[in-house]
């Protein structure tokens, strides 16, 4: 079964079954109404937008005896006879891109009509002329016979000459919507008794960038089994990554899943699917998750700056990429920087994964010291209620406004400590709320030289855990709680994690 049959099927072959080009269509037919053709026309946009469809269509109208609000009638001669009509000239420079070829039109042009009331040549592909074929071109549309249209068709606009588009009506096609792909597609399956689920036909249009006859192409290089087409069979016939796919991989960054990452890039790696889509998709999975953080407020354990630099890397990496570099490794690195942005934890995930007699050890190790991390932010949110009162909340945020705009904060702490929030304030303790856990996570590990330069004891929680601790205590004060303190561990259980930052930059001048 050739795989371009359907798309030949489904060809429009009125200007109704042009899809997601109303513009165009409209301004179209209304010149047919009035009356008012012009010499020449160029469309221009991506493949598979319906150019040359449209471009058929608008020669079949031009001759059109009866034509209908604009549209060819289909039923005068002109319209029964159109392919066999020699009125009509169809030429694709991409494989007549000579100056004999135009040359020959040239001498031609000059020849009346045989039928109809015009001769319409249509140039396919027309950036393809070379330069002296455009001139020849040129010299036609300079002077061009009353009873000749030109439709020049081109997906590279940039490389027509502006002498050649000066002298053109332009009309350019845009990508076709994704909705409107997954309609037709579901059309032409129901009709031809193909099964393809929902999430298929989405990820055809997908795949289909906008061109109705790539996504034909591939629905019929997938029903070529018969079975009902979905995701599976896309990914494995393809050699592509389904959007799922995809979302599940960055949710595995998001998730700090540093295992489930590793399996789905060795999988990818295994079958072999193409990395350009592959990176094309991560990319606009990451700009999308992006956009909704920065419209939303979204809090997501990787902010928007994260987000952004991951696909500025990817797409630096991309552009440089040479033939002996395993494109899979460098998106796997690229990415492995994601994961829990401080080295050392990166290392422990991974060093789990290799070694397993490690592993149970390590994952308790892991998991006492982030319960002895989050008792110590505990005890000191609830020793800060203790005495919590608003002037201790406003003299500390003068303070630290004070601190920041004389200069007396800098590096990682200053850095912090302008995204952080002050929510609660006592005679000595600072509670601070943070975007995310991330950064309440950083700024903790540096909460010792913090509590120096602010001479109180400090701790930061993500503004989510935050708003559940403010829910708790005003919960707790209506039912009449008091709270006390509790004795904070020793000293040494407060991480002190200096060596991993540069000490010298977190000082008070
Ligand atoms: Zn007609």
């Amino acid at each position: 079964m050739n795989y371009r049959v359907l798309y030949r099927k489904y060809r429009p072959t009125d200007f109704d079954s042009i899809v997601g080009q109303d513009y165009t269509i409209k301004t179209l037919r209304n010149s047919i109404v009035n009356n008012s053709i012009s010499h020449a026309y160029i469309f221009s946009g991506p493949r598979g937008t319906g150019k040359t469809s449209t471009a058929k269509i608008f020669a079949k109208a031009i001759n059109c005896l009866n034509p209908i609000d604009g549209s060819p009638c289909g039923k005068c001669s002109f319209c029964v006879n159109f392919n066999e009509n020699p009125d009509i000239i169809e030429m694709d420079a991409a494989s007549n891109n000579g100056v004999d070829e135009i040359r020959e039109i040239i001498d031609n042009v000059k020849i009346a009509p045989t039928n109809g009331k015009y001769k319409i040549y249509i140039i396919d592909e027309v950036h393809m002329l070379t330069t002296s074929a455009f001139n020849a071109l040129l010299l036609t549309l300079e002077e061009p016979p009353s009873h000749v249209v030109f439709i020049l068709a081109t997906t590279n606009i940039e490389s027509v000459p502006i002498t050649i588009l000066s002298r053109c009506q332009r009309f350019d096609f845009q990508k076709i919507k994704e909705d409107k792909l997954v309609e037709n597609l579901k059309g032409v399956a129901e009709k031809e008794n193909i099964k393809v689920t929902e999430e298929a036909l989405l990820e055809i249009a997908y795949l289909a960038e906008g061109g109705m006859r790539d996504a034909l192409s591939i629905l019929d290089q997938l029903s070529k089994n018969k079975e009902t087409i979905t995701l599976e069979l896309i990914e494995k016939e393809i050699k592509t990554i389904s959007t799922k796919s995809i979302n599940d991989l960055i949710d595995s960054i998001e998730n700090n899943d540093i295992s489930n990452f590793l399996n789905m890039v060795e999988d990818f790696k295994t079958r072999a699917v193409d990395y350009k889509s592959l990176i094309k998709k991560i990319i606009d999975n990451i700009s999308s998750r992006a956009k909704k953080i920065k419209n939303s407020g979204l809090v997501t354990r990787l902010s928007f700056q994260d987000y952004k630099n991951l696909i500025l890397e990817l797409t630096e990496a991309f552009t440089k990429i040479n033939i002996n570099v395993n494109p899979y490794t460098i998106i796997e690195m690229i990415m492995l920087d994601y994961f829990e942005t401080q080295t050392k934890k990166v290392n422990k995930v991974t060093k789990l994964v290799s070694e397993e007699k490690e592993s149970s050890k390590e994952i308790v190790d892991k998991k006492i010291e982030s319960k002895e991390e989050n008792d110590w932010v505990k005890i000191r949110i609830n020793n800060c209620f203790v005495n919590a009162q608003k002037k201790y909340l406003n003299e500390g945020k003068e303070m630290i406004d004070n601190l920041l705009k004389d200069n007396k904060i800098k590096g990682k702490a200053k850095a912090l400590l302008i995204d952080a929030n002050l929510v609660v304030a006592s005679d000595e303790y600072l509670i601070f709320s943070c975007l995310n856990e991330h950064q309440a996570n950083n700024a903790n590990e540096l909460c010792k030289k913090i509590d120096d330069i602010l001479g109180k004891k400090t701790a930061f929680i993500s503004e989510e855990e935050w708003n559940r601790e403010k829910e708790e205590y005003i919960k707790n004060i209506k039912n009449g709680k008091k709270y006390e303190l509790i004795k904070e561990k020793e000293e040494e259980k407060v991480p002190v994690l200096t060596e991993v930052f540069d000490v010298n930059k977190v000082e008070i001048v």
